[in-house]
């Protein structure tokens, strides 16, 4: 009887169906190379893509210190380190499904509502080939485009939102789209599943205790930073799945959220926050919610030191493609309501 060839022939279908991973950190050193998130491919490299990390480089809807617009490239020189396997969360994202850089968006820096136009047509593109995308931000003033077109996509969106502040404020200076202003606007447009969204790590003052009361009624709950060590983090996690229900999911995280100390290179820092170990736990515990999309925003590295933020940055990117990763394997990566 003839012996079956212990040869494996690997067909171009099979081969290409398998996912690109990222550079070899064996074979390549981790500091040398063109930049991509995580060393992974470009989007054009690869012939399709589950998740695509997409820079959208616009600070002007910045209210106090500028710079955000810097934030993708120095969340991808903060990804050089990251390695392939994710031990909490038992899975090698960049394995499971395709993962790819889709670059930065082009973005005019003088006209907001220009750039939010830009911004929608831009990850419609992206999202046109690829099934997801995580968006480095950019200032917070991105999520009202990113959630326009996602709502095209899914309906009304449950958002879980980390940061220090509401970002539900009505405008500032007469301005109606800020990075103070994304999630009230789109509560008012229909974007959000009312009753499905909340806050976590708010802190510090505020303008007026309206705020708070305003805030509810655009269809959020507040769950404040005092009120989150990590004692609590089973029943904050219990808290945000009952909360966000069945819809779909989007994650936005503003990197004030973490504690100055942990985040200096940011925007408008708040004393008081959670530590890097306590936000990276927290986004674990979201893998069995049906993430949609996502965000890391407010990455300011002009104010950063030896990379403190950026690092801290491209781990929030790296759990949030981990949880997407881990969905996108075990069914057909699409969501539907
Ligand atoms: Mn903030
Ligand atoms: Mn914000």
């Amino acid at each position: 009887m003839k012996r079956k060839s212990r040869l494996k022939i690997v067909t171009v279908t099979e081969e290409h169906s398998r996912p690109v991973g990222p550079l070899d950190g064996t074979k390549v050193p981790r500091f040398a190379g063109l930049l991509t998130f995580a060393r992974l491919p470009r989007r054009e490299e690869v012939t399709s893509c589950d998740i695509a990390v997409v820079g959208m480089p616009f600070d002007s809807g910045t209210s106090f210190r500028p710079g955000a617009r810097f934030g993708p490239e120095a969340i991808r020189a903060g990804s050089r380190l990251l390695r392939t396997y994710n031990p909490a969360l038992d899975v090698s994202p960049f394995d499971a499904c395709q993962v790819a850089d889709a670059g930065d968006l082009a973005i005019s820096p003088f006209d907001v509502e220009a750039a939010m136009e830009a911004i929608e047509s831009g990850l419609e593109q992206v999202l046109a080939t690829s099934t997801r995308a995580v968006a480095l931000g950019g200032d917070h003033t991105i999520a009202l485009p990113i959630l326009r077109v996602l709502h095209r996509r899914y309906g009304p969106i449950a958002v879980v939102h980390f940061d220090a502040h509401l970002d539900t404020w009505d405008t500032y200076f007469g301005a109606p789209f800020t990075h103070g202003t994304p999630f009230r606007r789109a509560s008012e447009e229909g974007l959000l599943s009312k009753g499905n969204c909340i806050h976590l790590g708010i802190r510090g003052p505020i303008y007026e205790r309206l705020d708070l009361s305003n805030d509810s009624d655009l269809g959020f709950v507040v769950r404040s930073a005092d009120s989150m060590g990590e004692a609590h983090h089973e029943e904050i996690l219990e808290q945000v799945h009952a909360r966000v229900g069945d819809r779909p999911v989007y994650v936005s995280v503003d990197i004030d959220v973490l504690d100055p100390g942990f985040a200096p290179g940011t925007g408008t820092p708040e004393p008081g926050g959670l530590s890097s170990r306590e936000l990276l736990s927290l986004l674990r515990g979201l893998v069995d919610l049906p993430i949609v999309g996502a965000d890391v925003v407010e990455v300011a590295p002009a104010y950063d030191h030896a990379q403190i933020t950026a690092l801290a940055a491209a781990h929030v990117a790296y759990e949030l493609v981990s949880a997407m990763a881990i969905q996108a394997a075990s069914g057909d990566g699409t969501y539907r309501p």
